[in-house]
Parts: C-alpha cells; structure tokens; sequence
C-alpha cells in the first residue's frame, strides 16, 4: 500500500474524512494513550523518566484523558521539559496536512485562507504531505522580551501589497510559533515569564480561536495542545499569570526531586556521560556520595530552595568525577579507570556553579559550602557500611603518629603498598564489595573511602595536602610541622576540608 498523495488518495485510505475532519491533537494524544494503557506490557510510558511512576505520571495521564492543556510545577533539573517532549510519543506515527500549507491544516478542513482557495482549485487532486510527531512539537523558554509576533504572528504589508489583500486577511500573516504548532504540542517553558498582553493574546487564541496583530482582527482556530512549565513560587505569586489564562489551564501537576538515592542513582547513570576509553569501574559508594551531595543541598539552609538543586549538579559531578579518575590513569598508565573519592573533592567546578548560595553561603564562599556538602555525603554514605563496625585498630594507626597521603594523582599499586601499612585497613574492605584479590585501583578507592569516611565523622585529619593523620585533638604541632614532605609530588591548591 503506498501514502495516499492526493486529497482523493486520502478519502480512500484510513485516513478518511469521518476519521480525521473533527478528531483534534487532544483527541489523538487521547486514544494513542489509551491504546497504550490498555497494552499489557512493563514499558514504562514515559521511557527515561526515572521516580515519577506513583506522582507524576498517572497526574499528566489523567490530564491527557481529560483533554487539558496543562502545567508542570516544579524546581529547575525536575525533567520538565523531558516530560513534555516525551509527550510526542503519543502523537500518530504520520499526520497528513496540505502540502505546503505553513500551519499543517487538515486535509478535510484547511483554516488558512491559501488552502481553502488551494482545495477549490484542485478538489481531489490537492497535494498532501505528512509530518512525524517531532515535526509537530514547539517549545518555546518565555522571556519578558517575547512578542506578539513571536508567538502568533505579524501582519506583513509587502505580502499584502504583492497578493491585493486588505490587511486583515489571514493571507497577510507572517505566522509566528503558537500558529505553526497547530494539529501539534506547543510547550512554553517558564510560562510566569510572558508579558502580561502575550497571555492575553496566548488566552485568546485559546478561547476564542482569533486574536489581534497590530490592531487587526484576524481569526485563527488553532488546534494545539498547551502545554507549560513553571517554578511553582513565579506561578502562584500575585499577579504573574492573568486569571482568565490560569483558569484554561485544566491540570497543574506538581514535579519534585528524587525521593530516594537509589533513584537519583538511577537518573544519574542515565545522563551522565560514562562510555569512555578505558575500562571504567565505577564503585556504588562513589555513586552513592555523588547523589547524596545533591540530597544535602537541598537541605541546606545556606542553599536558595526557591531556585532548587538540579539533578544536573550530580550528573555534571559524575562526569567530573570519572574524568579526574581517567587522568590518572593515564598518566600513571593504568588500564582500568576506577574513581575514589578524592575525585568528588575535584569535581568541585561541577558542582558549585549549580548551588545558588543564600547570605550565610555567601559569605563562606562556594567552594567551602561544597566541601561541606561532599563531606556530609561521604560521613552518610559511610555510614550505610561502617555503622557498628570496629575501625579502632585504624584511628589508632594515626594515633601513634602514622601519616600517608594520598593524592589523587598517586597511582594505585604504590599508593596501595603505603595503604597496606595502615594495619586493620585492607581487611575491613568487605562491606564495600572489595577483597585483596582485585585490583590495586579498586582496593586503594575502596580503603580511601573508609579513610575519607573516618575523616567526615573526625575520628582522624586530613591536610591540605591530603596527608591522612591523627584527629585534631591529639596533634602534636611541633612533630606534625617536621613530617612535612619538602618536596610534593603533586602540589594541590586545595584548602584543608
Ligand atoms: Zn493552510
């Protein structure tokens, strides 16, 4: 069977007039999801929306069944825009439209002058063409400097003069984004930020299917489904959204963070970008740490929490983090590439960017808020292994005055041998997966984690230098300044955390 090329063709084919005429966008999306509800298969809807199967999702499904236009609510890295582009999966695989036509009307029922006159002419013999559903989604991120003619169009006097039209008819129109979505999903990205007469302007197109370009009345029934997304405090302050708009908004569906670790995990490794080179071990409590640096910023009073904490902040920090891993593989030319925790600590640039500081950050400096916020990761993440675990053999070690460091860019079979002096270490790597059976890369990661973990909860220092030693109560001023190595092999401009 070929595509139906012609109006005709398309009478005869399953596209047929009674099929197609009155069935709009909101329809489609409607019977292609109920098409999939009704499937008996453990796909997920939304493929690569991770944590959102209980809130989110049944939410935007009930919009859907509804027919709405809606909106999501919700902080920055919450997978908004993800959701709404996820939507075109429901759209039909192929959407005839007349061929040529700037606003993709249907076959059976062109709005636009042009098609109208086209249809008359050529009755049967009328070209069609098809669009795919990522040709039929327009999004747009709302500023305050977005126009009218953005957004449904100006009237060009040039067309008019060339054409002999008056001025306000259809044919004079330089379609703006909201008209060139029509039969498809417009999405408006930060809707709060639209000029009060763009929504009004948005409103009427709405509701009234025509709206004023330059004082002209020009009729547009648009077939589009609407669709937002929102910082919820910018939607539900006074005055940010007109009334009349807010109100043909049918759903307002609430998106938040990663309930769980795991989930973020989950999410993480999905973005992230992890395929490279070498061979890449990536242990869980690296992962772990990672994720719960985003978990702790979101608590932290010294974080805004109207602006949020992207999951962005730990996907850009994982990438980081195995790219300083990789370095040191390289340079130390080592075949697998495993990241320890002195990684996180370099990851910083990834991750300070990311935290909008309120006051009392400020006025610590970024840097030093993130260290907090590493360190806290780390002392939780140990704890989930070492709780209850006799680590005393360990703390004594540097109690009586032992010392290592452990740069980040020391290769792993030497920085293991000096690891191996630490008595009671090496053998405490169980819970964490490790045994002295695998490589020098994951034993060195997984005993610098436990020491990093003895430093979060201060049972032992560390200097700036990342020389490991006794707790700070028990220093001896005197004998610490002598242990002082001259000359370092890696000199980091990294302040004591
Ligand atoms: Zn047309």
């Amino acid at each position: 069977m070929s595509i139906p090329r012609t109006l005709g063709d398309l009478r005869r084919s399953n596209f047929s007039e009674e099929r197609m005429r009155s069935r709009n966008v909101k329809d489609e999306l409607r019977d292609n999801l109920i098409a999939r509800l009704r499937q008996e298969s453990d796909e997920p809807l939304f493929p690569g929306i991770v944590g959102y199967d209980d809130t989110v999702v049944p939410q935007i499904v009930n919009a859907i069944l509804s027919r709405h236009n809606f909106i999501l609510l919700g902080l920055r890295g919450q997978a908004k825009s993800r959701i709404l582009r996820a939507l075109t999966t429901l759209l039909d695989a192929e959407m005839p439209y007349l061929a040529g036509c700037e606003i993709h009307d249907n076959p059976y029922a062109p709005i636009c002058r042009r098609c109208r006159d086209e249809v008359a002419r050529l009755g049967d013999a009328t070209p069609v063409a098809y669009l795919s559903p990522d040709g039929r989604y327009v999004e747009k991120l709302a500023t305050p400097d977005v126009t009218i003619a953005d957004l449904i169009g100006d009237i060009d006097p040039i067309k008019a003069a060339r054409g002999g039209h008056e001025l306000s008819s259809e044919m004079t129109v330089h379609y703006g984004l909201l008209p060139r979505a029509n039969r498809g999903i417009f999405a408006i990205n930060e809707l709060p930020d639209l000029a009060g007469k763009i929504q009004v302007g948005l409103f009427n197109i709405m509701q009234e299917g025509d709206v004023q370009i330059k004082g002209y009345p020009i009729r547009l029934p648009l077939d589009v489904a609407l669709v937002f997304s929102a910082n919820p405090e910018d939607y539900t302050a006074r005055g940010k959204i007109i009334t009349p708009l807010k109100d043909r908004i049918g759903s307002e569906i609430r998106t938040h963070y990663p309930a769980t670790v795991e989930e973020g995990i989950a999410i993480t490794a999905q973005e992230a970008w992890t395929e490279r080179n070498g061979h890449l071990h990536l242990p869980i409590y690296v992962q772990q740490v990672i994720e719960r640096i985003a978990f702790a910023a979101r608590e932290d009073k010294k974080i805004d929490k109207r602006s949020g904490v992207s999951q962005r902040l730990p996907i850009s920090a994982m990438e980081n983090v195995i790219s300083n891993a990789e370095r040191r593989a390289i340079r130390n030319d080592e075949k697998l590439v495993v990241p320890r925790i002195s990684d996180v600590y370099a990851a910083l640039p990834a991750i300070t960017g990311k935290l909008e500081l309120e006051y009392e950050g400020e006025m610590k400096g970024a840097d030093y808020v993130g260290r907090e916020l590493i360190r806290a990761a780390i002392a939780k993440t140990y704890d989930e292994y070492f709780t209850g675990a006799n680590v005393q053999q360990i703390v004594q070690w540097f109690d009586l005055g032992g010392e290592i460091q452990l740069s980040d860019s020391f290769a792993a079979a030497a920085a293991l041998e000096n690891l191996k002096e630490i008595q009671g270490l090496i053998d405490k790597l169980g819970p964490l997966g490790v045994t002295q059976k695998d490589s020098a890369e994951r034993q060195v990661s997984a005993a610098e984690f436990i020491l990093e973990g003895l430093h979060a909860h201060k049972r032992i220092g560390r200097s700036e230098e990342r020389v490991f030693k006794a707790g700070e109560k028990k220093q001896e001023p005197a004998r610490e300044k002598n242990f002082e190595p001259d000359e370092k092999p890696y000199r980091q401009r990294r302040q004591f955390n």
